[in-house]
C-alpha cells in the first residue's frame, strides 16, 4: 500500500512537501506562500499540487487568514521514505512487518542489506518536550512524531556498539532506518532459562543507565529474543540523562527506570515464579 502510494507521486508533489518540511518547525500550517518561495513552484501550481494531495490525505489544508498545509502521518512516512530513497539509503520497500498505534514498522533493502524502516506516529511529551512547547509555542502533532524518531534513533546510536540493540542505520522525517532483528517478543516465547535470562537484562538495563539511557518503556513486549539472544527494541520514549537540568528531571528519570524494572521483574515473577528483589536492584543501579 505504502510502495503503491509513494510510486504515484510525482516530481512536483515532493518539491511542494520539501517546503512544507522546510518549514514545519516554524508554522504550524505552512502559508502557501512560503511553500511556493521555498520549492520553486509558483503559487498556482503549488495550490493545485497541495490540493490533490490533500484529497489523497497526505497532507492536511487549513484556511486561516492565509492557507496552510500540514502533513498528515501518512504523507510524512511517504515523505520519509523519499528523503531515504533519494539518498540512495532504501532501494526497495517490502512487507509490512505491523503496525500499531505507535508506529507502523517495514522491512525493507537498504546499503547495509536487509533492514527495518520504523515509522513514528505518536509524539511523547517527556520534560524535555514540555520545555521545547514552553519555548516554540503551539507545533503540528507531526513535527512530534520526527521528535519521537530522532530521539530513538539517538538512543540507538548512544547504546549499539555496548547494549544489545538493532544498529541504528539512519533517520529522515519520523522514519528510523535499523537493523533487522530475526527474533520474536519475550511475552511469545517460553524460555528454559528465566532466571538467566532476566539476570542478562538487569545487566543490560544497568549499562544503558551508565551509558545515560533510560528506556522508558520497557516490557515483555520490547525485548526480542531468539537462541542467540536478546534485543531491546521501541526507545522514542527514551530520556538521555544528559538532557536532565533539574533535580525534578533527575528524580523522574530514576522513577521511570524503577517503573521499566518493576515491570520486568514483575513480569517474570507472574510467568516463570522467578523472584528478584526489584528495589534492592534499582537502588543498586542508580549508585552504579
Ligand atoms: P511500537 O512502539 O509501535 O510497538 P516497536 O518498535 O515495538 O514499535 O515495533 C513494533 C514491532 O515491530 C515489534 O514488536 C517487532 O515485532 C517489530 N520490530 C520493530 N523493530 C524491529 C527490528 N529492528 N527488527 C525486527 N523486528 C522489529
Amino acid at each position: 500500500m505504502l510502495a503503491e502510494r509513494f510510486r504515484k507521486l510525482r516530481g512536483l508533489a515532493w518539491r511542494v512537501m520539501d517546503g512544507i518540511f522546510e518549514n514545519m518547525w516554524d508554522y504550524k500550517y505552512v502559508p502557501i506562500e512560503i511553500i511556493a518561495r521555498d520549492s520553486g513552484v509558483e503559487e498556482h501550481k503549488a495550490e493545485k499540487v497541495l490540493k490533490t494531495l490533500s484529497n489523497e490525505k497526505l497532507i492536511e489544508l487549513k484556511q486561516t487568514e492565509y492557507l496552510g498545509a500540514a502533513f498528515t502521518f501518512l504523507g510524512l512516512s511517504l515523505y520519509s521514505l523519499n528523503r531515504f530513497v533519494r539518498k540512495n539509503i532504501v532501494t526497495m520497500l517490502g512487507e509490512k512487518m505491523g503496525e500499531g498505534k505507535e508506529s507502523m514498522v517495514y522491512n525493507c533493502i537498504s546499503k547495509w542489506g536487509e533492514a527495518v524502516l520504523k515509522f513514528h506516529k505518536v509524539g511523547y511529551t517527556s520534560f524535555k518536550r514540555v520545555r521545547e512547547k514552553r519555548d516554540y509555542g503551539d507545533l503540528h502533532y507531526t513535527v512530534l512524531m520526527i521528535r519521537s524518531a530522532k530521539n530513538e534513533f539517538n538512543a540507538l546510536k548512544k547504546l549499539h556498539s555496548k547494549v544489545s540493540v538493532p544498529k541504528p542505520y539512519g533517520w529522515e522525517g519520523n522514519a528510523v532506518l535499523m537493523e533487522l532483528i530475526d527474533a520474536k517478543e519475550l511475552y511469545k516465547v517460553r524460555l528454559e532459562n528465566p532466571k538467566e535470562v532476566l539476570d542478562y537484562i538487569i545487566e543490560e538495563v544497568r549499562e544503558m543507565w551508565k551509558l545515560g539511557i533510560v528506556h522508558g518503556d520497557l516490557s515483555q513486549f520490547n525485548i526480542l529474543v531468539n537462541p542467540e539472544g536478546i534485543w531491546f527494541i521501541d526507545f522514542p520514549q527514551a530520556i538521555d540523562l544528559n538532557e536532565i537540568e533539574t533535580d525534578e528531571e533527575l528524580r523522574m528519570a530514576e522513577e521511570i527506570l524503577r517503573r521499566d524494572l518493576t515491570n520486568l521483574i514483575s513480569y517474570f515473577r507472574k510467568t516463570y515464579r522467578v523472584e528478584v528483589d526489584a528495589d534492592r536492584i534499582v537502588e543498586e543501579i542508580l549508585k552504579s
